[in-house]
Parts: C-alpha cells; sequence; structure tokens
C-alpha cells in the first residue's frame, strides 16, 4: 500500500495493569494471544494500516510498558494523542472504578484543546472468563459510565476468545478520525 495520503492516528490505551490492554492490542494487531502475563512488550507502540471510509489510516497504538501507576507516563506517551482507550476487566471492580482516575488523568496530561469533544472509548476485557460468571460489572452500569462521561463507545471484549476486537479498534480509528 502506498505510504501517501495516509493518516496517522495515535492512540493511547489507559486502565489499570492486568486488565488485558497488551493482549487486546497483541489480538488486534498480531492476531496472538498469550496466556503469559508480560509487563512489558519493548516497544513504545505498535501500528497497524487499516482503510476507514476509503482513507488510509494508520493506528499507532501506544501501550503502557508496565508503568501503570499514575504520573510515571512521560510527555511523549501523552503528546499528539487522537484517542484514548480506557480499558477495565468486567471480572475486577477496582479496575471498574479507577476509570475516572484514568479518564481525569489523561485530560491533565494530555490537555487536549477541548476535552468535551475529545474521543475516549471504553472496553471491558474479559468477558469470557469464566463463561461469565465471575463478572462483577454489568454491561447497563459500564453503559451509565459512558453516558455519564459525553457518551463514550463502549465495547465488551475478549483479547483471549478474539471477541469485538476488531470491531473496538474500528471504531477507534473512526472516532479519531473524526475528530482529525
Ligand atoms: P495489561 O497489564 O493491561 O497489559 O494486561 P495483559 O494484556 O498483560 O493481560 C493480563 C493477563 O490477563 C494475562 O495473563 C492475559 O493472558 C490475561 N488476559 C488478557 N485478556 C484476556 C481476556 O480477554 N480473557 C482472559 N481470560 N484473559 C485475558
Ligand atoms: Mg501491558
Amino acid at each position: 500500500m502506498s505510504l501517501q495520503n495516509r493518516t496517522l492516528l495515535k492512540v493511547i490505551v489507559l486502565g489499570d495493569s492486568g486488565v488485558g490492554k497488551t493482549s487486546l492490542m497483541n489480538q488486534y494487531v498480531h492476531m496472538k494471544f498469550s496466556q503469559q502475563y508480560k509487563a512489558t512488550i519493548g516497544a513504545d507502540f505498535v501500528t497497524k494500516e487499516l482503510q476507514i471510509d476509503e482513507r488510509n489510516v494508520t493506528l499507532q497504538i501506544w501501550d503502557t510498558a508496565g508503568q501503570e501507576r499514575f504520573q510515571s507516563l512521560g510527555v511523549a506517551f501523552y503528546r499528539g494523542a487522537d484517542c484514548c482507550v480506557l480499558v477495565y476487566d468486567v471480572n475486577v471492580l477496582k479496575s471498574f472504578d479507577d476509570l475516572d482516575n484514568w479518564h481525569e488523568e489523561f485530560l491533565k496530561q494530555a490537555n487536549p484543546t477541548d476535552p468535551r469533544t475529545f474521543p475516549f472509548i471504553l472496553l471491558g476485557n474479559k468477558i469470557d472468563l469464566d463463561g461469565g460468571n465471575s463478572r462483577v460489572v454489568s454491561e447497563k452500569k459500564a453503559k451509565d459510565w459512558c453516558a455519564s462521561k459525553e457518551n463514550i463507545p463502549y465495547f465488551e471484549t475478549s483479547a483471549k476468545e478474539d471477541i469485538n476486537v476488531d470491531e473496538a479498534f474500528h471504531c477507534i480509528a473512526k472516532t479519531a478520525l473524526a475528530n482529525e
């Protein structure tokens, strides 16, 4: 594919450690899933090329290499972000409760021109776990949170079973592009 007329979109992925951020990216970009817990991927970002409404888009997806503590992510991480993906684990209440902090932290650090229209997306991951029996956050609860935050789009995903991963990242690209 030609490199001409490519739109580069920077996407950053935030959320508590262990919710599956790296796994979602791996599933989306490399079509792979690993049970092994790896705190670091050894790179700041991965890229994926796709087409959105006949436009060639390169998604540059930035992951946290295990520094999921507030204030430890550098300025370069947030600079020029076009979309922020927030991830929680539907089986871990704390990861849902922490979403407000991640949302706030992003707005503080990235300081977008218009915080009210800046595109966020929420992913509720690990819906496959224990056949859904260990789930503690309902879809309604998550959607209510999204509604309280300028109607953030919401997807329920499984990086392990490859459920909704493509759909979510497609929406991420579309949303980021629309905000360009
Ligand atoms: P991160 O810290 O947010 O990057 O989380 P990881 O991607 O490293 O995943 C943490 C652990 O959860 C790993 O052991 C993964 O294999 C596992 N994991 C990630 N996504 C899923 C999922 O959708 N379903 C299940 N069952 N396990 C997952
Ligand atoms: Mg990770």
